[in-house]
């Protein structure tokens, strides 16, 4: 298996010369070999990543002799996150580390189900090459509201000044409308640019050049998104219900400010961007509609609106997966379009 792995990795780096880092990672999922030989190195190194590491080093030392100049990545991912006792990196090899924890308020603060901060710590004193791959959006409901912004600015503090040199934070990956995508990318880049910069003068920074005159609307928005993130009841990780994280609440009052934002907007682009904001408390009415007490009256008035914003901004994907937003839309067609008379 190791000599097909190595000529494989060769053979791709023959092919395409320009790439610099080529992945050698544990397939998506659980699963990892049972079979006595790797159970042994497991057990010998207190980690699935034993078994791993001392695979892809192997890879690395072939690679290091005929491309100098290529590195070889490899996840620390699901059941291989912690680190190994024994063996170490080697100096061409980068550890890509998976953020494994609570979204809503910076993995530090309650560090569900993560021991993130732990794991980056073990790490750093084997390699001085970890980049993450850092999650920020609900994979189940990618336009429902995940109001993560402010724990989304600590943990990439946190990142940049605890040995982490290199960050993807994965959000809709699919295509266009993820819910905030806009704020988020922008906020993650200028972070990963300078991660000492105050995150509340990036906001406002892009919130001004984004939505005009609407900006200090929007601003109260994101105000009212952390304070609903700061409650000390509430987690969230992967793909969730959003109905545990968003109350009814919350939905009335983030449409109240983001109505007098649309009032505000100076152009049809910007009334554009505010709808954008809106449609993930119309989509979260739309989908619960008793929870978030849409009446049978209203509930048109308002898929008509998510429709034209979904329409006009090109939305493919409401989840992970395949093209799911016709779907869904033919869906709210059959459930919110009145019958002719
Ligand atoms: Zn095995
Ligand atoms: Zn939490």
């Amino acid at each position: 298996m190791l000599k097909l792995a190595k000529e494989k990795v060769l053979k791709w780096i023959d092919e395409r010369p320009d790439v610099p880092i080529i992945d050698v990672s544990q397939n998506d999922g659980t699963g990892p070999c049972e079979c006595e030989k790797c159970m042994a190195i497991v057990n010998e190194e207190g980690s699935q990543h034993g078994p791993i590491l001392r695979f892809v080093n192997a890879i690395a030392d072939e690679v290091a002799k005929k491309h100098p100049d290529k590195w070889i990545e490899t996840l620390a991912y699901a059941y291989s996150t912690k680190p190994p006792a024994i063996t170490k990196p080697r100096p061409n090899v980068i550890i890509r580390l998976c953020h494994a924890g609570c979204y809503y308020h910076g993995f530090e603060k309650c560090g569900l189900g993560s021991n993130l901060t732990s794991y980056i710590d073990g790490w750093s004193k084997l390699t001085k090459r970890i980049f993450i791959w850092h999650y920020a959006t609900n994979f189940a409901h990618y336009i429902a509201p995940n109001q993560d912004l402010a724990g989304l600015a600590k943990d990439i503090k946190y990142y940049g000044s605890h040995g982490v040199n290199g960050l993807m934070v994965q959000c809709n990956y699919q295509g266009p409308g993820g819910e905030l995508a806009e704020l988020r990318q922008y906020l993650s880049a200028q972070l990963m640019w300078d991660p000492t910069q105050d995150p509340m003068k990036i906001r406002a920074e892009f919130c001004k050049g984004y939505y005009g005159e609407a900006a200090p609307d929007v601003l109260e928005f994101l105000r009212l998104m952390d304070k609903v993130s700061e409650k000390p009841d509430m987690h969230a990780f992967g793909a969730w219900d959003p109905q545990n994280t968003v109350s009814p609440e919350f939905v009335e009052d983030a449409l109240k400010i983001l109505d007098t934002a649309k009032a505000a907007a100076d152009s049809r682009a910007v009334a554009n961007r505010i709808d954008k904001l809106m449609l993930p408390f119309w989509y979260m009415q739309l989908t619960y509609p008793a929870k978030y007490g849409l009446s049978e009256k209203d509930a048109p008035a308002v898929w008509k609106q998510a429709k034209r914003v979904i329409t006009a901004n090109k939305i493919t994907h409401i989840r992970e997966g395949d093209v799911n937003a016709p779907a869904w839309v033919a869906e709210m067609d059959s459930r919110y379009t009145p019958l002719p008379k």
